[in-house]
């Protein structure tokens, strides 16, 4: 609780919980690569470390992803936290 910027630790327990459910693999392209584990809704807007809150995704898409909920509300789906596949054109 020290230091006035507010920091989001994230459980490490999570993080590999979220990529065992999801098999170790992206959950929009099924990429095996460079994982990582994505918070639905982000932890400086509410959202908690929890394993419902996390989403695997490789690099690329975790960009993407990040992007859009920073640029435009609405391209991404808050159930799954995944863009709206209209949106984006994937499967
Ligand atoms: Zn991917």
């Amino acid at each position: 609780m020290a230091g006035k910027r507010k920091r989001y630790p994230r459980s490490k327990a999570v993080i590999s919980q979220a990529l065992a459910r999801d098999q170790y693999a992206c959950r929009i392209c099924n990429s095996y690569g460079m994982l990582e584990v994505h918070h639905i809704v982000p932890l400086h807007k509410g959202g908690e470390d929890t394993l419902e809150n996390a989403v695997t995704l490789c690099k690329m898409h975790h960009s993407m992803i990040t992007t859009a909920q920073n640029s435009k509300r609405g391209q991404v789906d808050p159930q799954t936290g995944l863009p709206y596949k209209s949106v984006w054109g994937w499967r």
